[in-house]
């Protein structure tokens, strides 16, 4: 359930090949088109919509030893690469299919006549600049150990270097299910900030957005209608998380709406914006000329989030941010 972190040596040629060709240089998804399926090409268009895709692949490897590897990765796992005992980037696994004619297409063979078919797709590629010696120390390995080849680490190990770096996908959502959620939700205690909390927290956050955004790369902000890439929009609750119910909390499709990180989804946390009737009503505030401006700029938007099943979340929020003009 949480993000698995993915070891990827680049140590020799051909990784480093890759890694300039197809991760640096992302691939431009028509020239993936022709080897994938429609749903296939739907579910990249959906997660790339300016049409560059980060690709990488393994190969099967000896008795299929990254195959079985490979098959345990899921979408907001981490890839960190590495070389000459530094781990020197990361990114965020979105997808990931098992396309030998791809991987052909892409990286030809290598000297053994494998390909590198088992191929995954990132996001989020960001430089980092972590000694192998501190990476060891995190994940309670010993001192000289050092990483010979594609690795998924195993869920403790993961969760104390995701915990450690605080490592949090914008964008690539892990896989929860109904389930999951409802384990999440009856279990899971606010007031313990450790490193499983915090990764049963990621794990709730991500099926709401999920919930809200589908495999998306865009979304609308529910109070001032705009639309911006989802790593600038919150799955916010309509009323306040810590004051919902398990039973409210479980109501996942009415309880969660989109704001934006630009101004609304504080606004609306801090009770300078409410939904009444539908609409964007401004409470009564100390407010700045610039808070005015936005103020103004949303005030009686229609929010297409009211509804009979939501309202009852809206009118929690209003009476909880009650103030004398309304
Ligand atoms: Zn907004």
């Amino acid at each position: 359930m949480s993000s698995r972190v993915i070891l990827q040596p680049t140590g020799n040629k051909d990784a480093r090949e890759h890694y300039v060709d197809t991760l640096l240089r992302p691939v431009d998804i028509l020239r993936i088109k022709p080897f994938i399926s429609q749903d296939e090409f739907n579910h990249l268009k959906e997660l790339y919509p300016n049409g560059l895709v980060p690709t990488w692949g393994v190969t099967a490897g000896v008795n299929n030893v990254n195959s079985n590897k490979w098959n345990k990765i899921q979408p907001a796992d981490v890839t960190f690469f590495s070389a000459n005992k530094v781990l020197y980037s990361y990114g965020f696994v979105t997808y990931k299919i098992h396309n030998a004619a791809l991987a052909q297409h892409l990286w030809d063979f290598n000297s053994k006549g494998e390909t590198w078919e088992y191929i995954y797709f990132l996001d989020e590629l960001r430089d980092h600049d972590i000694p192998v010696s501190l990476f060891n120390k995190i994940v309670g390995y010993s001192q000289n150990y050092l990483v010979q080849g594609f690795t998924v680490l195993d869920e403790e190990k993961s969760n104390a270097l995701v915990g450690y770096f605080d490592l949090e996908s914008q964008t690539a959502i892990q896989p929860v299910s109904d389930d999951e959620y409802r384990e999440i939700v009856e279990s899971f205690d606010l007031a313990a900030l450790d490193i499983e909390g915090k990764s049963k927290s990621r794990a709730e956050q991500g099926f709401l957005r999920k919930t809200l955004f589908g495999n998306r790369a865009l979304g609308t902000c529910g109070v001032c209608g705009k639309e911006y890439p989802i790593s600038f929009l919150n799955a916010a609750h309509i009323k306040k998380r810590s004051f919902c119910t398990s039973e409210e909390k479980l109501d996942y499709k009415n309880i969660v709406m989109p704001m934006c990180k630009f101004g609304c989804d504080d606004l609306y946390e801090k009770g300078y914006i409410t939904i009444n009737n539908g609409q964007v009503k401004v409470n009564d505030k100390i407010i700045t000329e610039p808070l005015n401006n936005y103020l103004n700029s949303i005030e009686g938007r229609e929010c297409e989030y009211w509804n009979k099943s939501t309202f009852k979340y809206f009118e929690w929020h209003r009476n909880h941010h009650f103030v004398s003009n309304i």
